[in-house]
């Protein structure tokens, strides 16, 4: 039995990638000095694969910044405003398309199906002429082999790569130019001497109609046709196959699945339909999503299963092993009984190994790997009654007062005017912020010095506040770096890694926290800050906390409990928060969550469930309040179309949405379905430093008030002010309070 990665974190174990690219946008380095770097990267993790033994060793895998950009460059698809910037676009156009340059915005980013990973959105338009500019493909191959390692090159598949891309009238139009490129490429590597190319289409594993699926199937057959010598790998990830029946047909040499996220519909499905004869079977049996080992005795069940259906069954984790840190190895502040049962990218090679050796009849390895996943289970904090039990006992979520009623209790309370204004949370985390918190860190400085620095911070922006005349406050959350990271901290059951980063866009990482064990409340989180803040000001502060879909799906998650309960758990300790927040005064409370939409799983048939659960906690978190208490949410999406019902939901008294970029389609989102609840459409981009006029503004804000009533509607910026300057920020309020104003007293 064979092993296979089909993808490999590009960061290294230190984030050399991303001081090697932030160092050449700084011009710190040069070009040749980038690329040097990046291909030592490339070079390392490659031998690290085969000295570790694995049989299929993907390349192309890695990257300048993200795969789908690479993927566009190398079939000139360039967007319209980046076309004339090189005779031959190169690295400065590839970076102007990823990150804008000083005449033209970047292109969209959003998230790789239903992870954290962000792509950038390739762009058709009219004056589109696709062509093999850059072989990539071959270029990888060829360096690999040079190194003496023969490798699977990787390329996201002509369908999966049109239907995330823009300015696309028909999806299959537009994968027909694309055809003879990629027949080019594949023919180039079948003459270079490869002997397997893996083709990522996980959009498979969406919701896909029978003809798209047959559309799927006849290119497959086109392209096997043109490169018959060379064996192709297609695979797909997150879910199971939509029309397995149907997929099957293509002539291609292997089909990659996974068998861990719906792996049992997927298993299923290839039992009734079967698997073609003489095929491979790459069989996704290892978690690449996640950083638990494995029970190998089941996974060697599993393939038992599988090896009944196929012949040829390879061993492989279920998706790239992108979205997990690299190593273990460094992680030397871990207890043992945590640290022995987790496994980042490293490891999971390892364990694909041991499970290979467990198969063929040597179980050292696994049996070391069952007692390590035993003591996790049995360790202090896994599991504790009183969460238990208080979760299990949860059934009514709603609020006592329903909200036509609350509306007019909270109009009496707050006395507001209309268009009230206010802001997301977050104030500037100046240089002066990150260096103090960092000495604090490092305790160079005392809690109480840095304490101090908070308070008078928070102070300082309270005044701005209240001269900039906004009608509801934020404390500035200055005491935070990270939305998720702030409260695990500071939550039981959550622990933190040293580097476990994962690449999260471009150059930038995040480090998930680990939720290992109950989560519970132990200490208030917020409170002192936000009553501080609140002592200061005759005005309403919003108290400011996380959402427990957004903490859920921002961290790594254990599996031995439903997701549905580690979700509930986090809400029931939140809402000690919110009643303790209440208690002391605070009347308006944000739970924000960001991170709600991109959960949505693969399939539409799915997302109903997804979205009772996600409704569920934040009302467990937030309905236990007087009909007094407004409590408000924020969201970083304006693509609500699938979730509008389930934002109605949450019941929040209020939300705020990032739309400036959007207004037109959203308003008309709203409009079709008649929200009633309090809202605030972002009226201006925090994502640049340029500051909107106040006509700007004042037209955003007239859009809205179209289909929305001036009663319900708010007065905010899109998003957090975090990023952003303190001049900048200024004035941008000060013209948005202008604006909102100027529409006030036109009522
Ligand atoms: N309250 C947070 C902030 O203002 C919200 C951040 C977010 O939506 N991502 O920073
Ligand atoms: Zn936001």
């Amino acid at each position: 039995m064979k092993t296979a990665t089909i993808g490999y974190p590009r960061i290294g174990a230190h984030r050399e990638w991303k001081k090697a690219l932030e160092a050449y946008w700084k011009k710190d380095i040069t070009e040749e000095t980038l690329l040097s770097d990046l291909k030592q990267i490339r070079t390392e993790n490659l031998k690290k694969q085969q000295g570790k033994g694995i049989d299929f060793i993907p390349s192309a895998d890695a990257s300048w910044y993200d795969h789908m950009l690479d993927t566009a460059l190398s079939l000139n698809i360039i967007p319209k405003r980046f076309r004339d910037l090189e005779k031959t676009p190169g690295l400065e156009t590839y970076f102007a398309i990823a990150r804008g340059n000083a005449g033209a915005v970047a292109s969209e980013m959003t998230k790789w199906f239903n992870t954290n990973y962000h792509y950038i959105v390739p762009e058709f338009d009219s004056g589109t002429l696709p062509a093999l500019v850059n072989n990539r493909w071959s270029q990888a191959y060829l360096e690999a082999k040079a190194e003496g390692i023969e490798t699977t090159p990787v390329l996201v598949g002509p369908y999966t790569f049109v239907s995330l891309s823009k300015g696309v009238d028909s999806i299959s139009e537009q994968v027909e130019t694309l055809k003879p490129l990629y027949i080019e490429v594949l023919q180039k590597l079948e003459k270079d001497g490869a002997q397997w190319v893996q083709i990522d289409e996980p959009i498979v594993s969406t919701e896909l109609d029978q003809a798209q699926m047959k559309s799927i199937v006849a290119l497959y057959n086109d392209i096997k046709a043109a490169v018959p010598g060379l064996k192709l790998k297609l695979q797909t990830y997150f879910s199971s196959v939509a029309q397995w029946s149907i997929l099957k047909e293509a002539k291609v040499d292997g089909f990659g699945l996974d068998f861990v996220h719906d792996g049992e519909v997927q298993l299923k499905e290839l039992k009734d339909a079967g698997f073609p004869e003489g095929k491979t079977l790459f069989a996704g049996v290892l978690n690449g999503r996640n950083i638990w080992k494995t029970d190998l005795y089941e996974a060697k069940e599993l393939v038992s299963a599988l090896s009944s259906i196929s012949s040829d069954v390879v061993l492989q984790p279920s998706c790239s092993l992108l979205h997990v840190p690299v190593t273990l190895q460094t992680e030397d502040k871990l207890p043992d009984w945590l640290r022995n049962g987790l496994s980042f990218a490293d490891q999971k090679l390892e364990e694909l190994i041991a499970l290979k050796e467990l198969i063929n009849g040597d179980a050292t390895k696994a049996d070391q790997q069952q007692s390590a996943i035993k003591q996790l289970q049995e360790a202090p904090g896994r599991q504790s009654t009183a969460v238990r039990e208080a979760v299990a006992a949860l059934s009514d979520f709603d609020r006592s007062t329903p909200f036509e009623a609350r509306k007019l209790a909270q109009k009496d309370a707050f006395n507001l005017p209309l268009l009230p204004t206010t802001t997301i949370g977050s104030m500037p985390q100046t240089k002066e912020v990150r260096q103090e918190r960092l000495q604090w860190r490092k305790k160079e400085k005392s809690d109480q010095e840095y304490e101090q620095f908070i308070q008078a911070e928070t102070k300082r922006w309270i005044e701005i506040q209240e001269e900039l005349d906004l009608d509801v406050l934020v404390h500035g959350e200055f005491e935070r770096t990270d939305m998720v990271e702030y409260f695990g901290e500071k939550l039981n059951g959550f622990a933190f890694t040293r580097f476990g980063w994962v690449q999260s866009y471009g150059s930038r990482c995040v480090k998930p926290p680990v939720i290992y064990g109950d989560v519970a409340f132990d200490e208030p989180m917020t409170v002192k800050e936000s009553v501080y803040a609140q002592s200061m000001t005759s005005r309403p502060v919003k108290g400011m906390l996380t959402g427990p879909i957004t903490i859920i799906n921002w961290s790594f998650v254990r599996t031995d409990v439903p997701r549905r309960d580690v979700a509930l758990q986090i809400a029931l300790a939140l809402r000690e928060e919110v009643e303790q927040l209440e208690a002391n005064g605070i009347t308006m409370i944000q739970v924000d969550e960001p991170a709600l939409r991109e959960g949505l799983p693969l399939k539409a048939s799915a997302h109903e469930a997804y979205l009772k659960d996600a409704v569920e906690a934040f009302k467990a978190a937030t309905s236990t309040v007087k009909e007094t208490t407004q409590i408000h949410t924020h969201m970083c999406y304006s693509d609500f179309d699938a979730i509008i019902s389930s934002i109605d939901a949450l019941d929040a008294d209020v939300i705020s949405i990032e739309t400036s970029r959007s207004h037109g389609e959203l308003v008309s989102a709203f409009e079709k379905y008649n929200y009633d609840k309090g809202i605030g459409l972002g009226v201006y981009d925090i994502h640049s430093p340029r500051v909107p006029s106040t006509d700007e503004m004042v037209a955003n804000i007239e859009r809205a008030l179209t289909v929305l009533d001036p009663e319900q509607f708010w007065v905010n910026p899109d998003c957090g002010l975090k990023t952003r300057g303190e001049t900048e920020t200024v004035q941008a309020l000060e013209k948005m309070v202008e604006a909102a104003v100027k529409v006030r007293t036109a009522l």
